[in-house]
């Protein structure tokens, strides 16, 4: 199939050829036609299968027709939320791509940077806006954003959206938009709360589904090191010395162990960048640009920041930590081996994670092959080592944080 088969206008066939596209993804085929006939859509897809533009392209093919008001005059018509700033920054970057021949005007807003910037755009007038949850809201209170001319609300990475506690926010804000607007909700994964929060919003539905468990798991050479977690530094490193070469992203499920691989990697000599919640905005945004510039060549993350993060080209993945969700595993293997190359997988597994490897076997359809060739061996039978605490506890452990403190809470990811 072809873009010109979607029936896409001229303006829209002409940003998507400079843009490099041949043909539409999977993704593209199932979603474009849906979108175009007004349907609501809820789709699983991850990052990397082409669903920014799976429903980017049909949105400003269904706004063109408006698309000559005055720009004062504009009105909101199509908006995007988004969890993260990054993501919701990269959305923007793929709609001003595709509507470069035309005369629709989008922006992103999202917490953590100065508002006035982001008021003076909008105050000029937009048709589409991409935001994160927080700063829509904000906005919206202050009168800036006005949500009463939504023709199309897109939920995108719902699941990270409904893990990071928008959950209230994403419901307020589809009350906020017109009863009779069309919604699109993407994620990447389907949990219960992701199909219930569907089923209270969403009218029938078109489902579209495009699995990336078996051709994401196909393409990647995946192995295996069972280590005490003691080891797990020392055998990074043996591996990095020895083994693993090229663009490299390592995962850690906290941002704890993330900034604790970084120092040791660092002071090993390693070009290193980093990727957590705790990040600032600037400094989030530095690193991913080091890392696509290639000023570094590894990048340390926990999932839940990288989760949709546009990180093609990658040589090698390393599990730094296993995942306990086997998904998990999945979306972070398929960061490599992309558009036909072949990528590398590293897990490193210590004795507490065993079970993790079964079920990320029995989603993937394949054993992982193990590696026992390495300097830090498992004993088979070791026991999971267990982390005693240096802090003695409190005879008051329930109870004892104020409202306020509760609120500062700081993320884990
Ligand atoms: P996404 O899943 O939207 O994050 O897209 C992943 C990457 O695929 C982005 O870098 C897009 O520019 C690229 N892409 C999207 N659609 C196509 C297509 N039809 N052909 C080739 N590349 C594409």
């Amino acid at each position: 199939m072809s873009f010109k088969d979607l029936k896409l206008n001229r303006p829209l066939l002409r940003a998507v050829a400079e843009a490099g596209y041949d043909n539409p993804t999977l993704i593209q085929e199932k979603t474009i036609p849906a979108v175009l006939d007004q349907k609501d859509v809820i789709a699983s897809a991850q990052t990397g299968t082409g669903k920014t533009a799976a429903f980017a392209l049909p949105i400003l093919q269904l706004l063109f027709d408006f698309q000559d008001a005055p720009k004062r005059g504009k009105k909101i018509k199509a908006l995007i939320v988004s969890p993260t700033r990054e993501l919701a920054i990269q959305i923007e970057e793929n709609f001003k791509i595709y509507s470069k021949y035309t005369n629709l005007r989008s922006t992103v807003i999202f917490g953590g940077a100065p508002i006035e910037p982001q008021i003076d755009v909008l105050k000029k007038g937009v048709d589409i806006l991409i935001a994160t949850p927080g700063r829509l809201l904000d906005l919206h209170k202050q009168d800036v954003v006005n949500l009463d001319y939504i023709q199309t609300l897109v939920l995108d990475e719902a699941d990270l959206m409904l893990d990071m506690g928008f959950l209230d926010d994403v419901k307020k804000i589809e009350r906020l938009c017109p009863q009779d607007k069309q919604i699109l909700l993407f994620s990447a994964t389907m949990p219960f709360k992701v199909e219930q929060l569907a089923n209270t919003i969403l009218k029938t539905p078109i489902r579209i589904e495009v699995s990336p468990t078996s051709s994401a798991a196909k393409s990647v050479s995946q192995v295996l090191y069972y280590v005490p977690k003691r080891n797990k530094i020392e055998l990074c490193l043996h591996l990095l010395r020895n083994t693993i070469k090229g663009n490299i992203i390592i995962f850690r499920r906290t941002k704890f162990g993330v900034d604790k691989l970084e120092k040791t990697l660092l002071k090993n000599g390693y070009k290193v960048e980093s990727f957590h919640g705790d990040k600032s905005q600037t400094d989030r945004q530095d690193a991913l640009n080091r890392f696509k510039n290639n000023e570094v060549n590894i990048l340390i993350a926990t999932d839940v920041a990288a989760r949709g993060i546009d990180i093609t080209d990658l040589d090698a993945v390393i599990n730094f930590d296993m995942p306990n969700v086997p998904e998990t595993y999945v979306h972070r293997i398929g960061r490599t081996g992309r558009a036909g190359k072949t990528g590398m997988s590293y897990s490193l597994c210590s004795a507490d994670e065993k079970a993790y490897i079964k079920t990320i076997q029995q989603l993937i359809q394949r054993e992982i092959a193990v590696e026992q060739d390495h300097p830090y061996p498992l004993d088979p039978k070791a026991k999971p080592e267990v982390h005693k605490s240096k802090k003695t506890g409190s005879k008051h452990k329930k109870g004892r944080k104020s409202e306020g403190s509760k609120k500062k809470k700081k993320r884990w990811y």
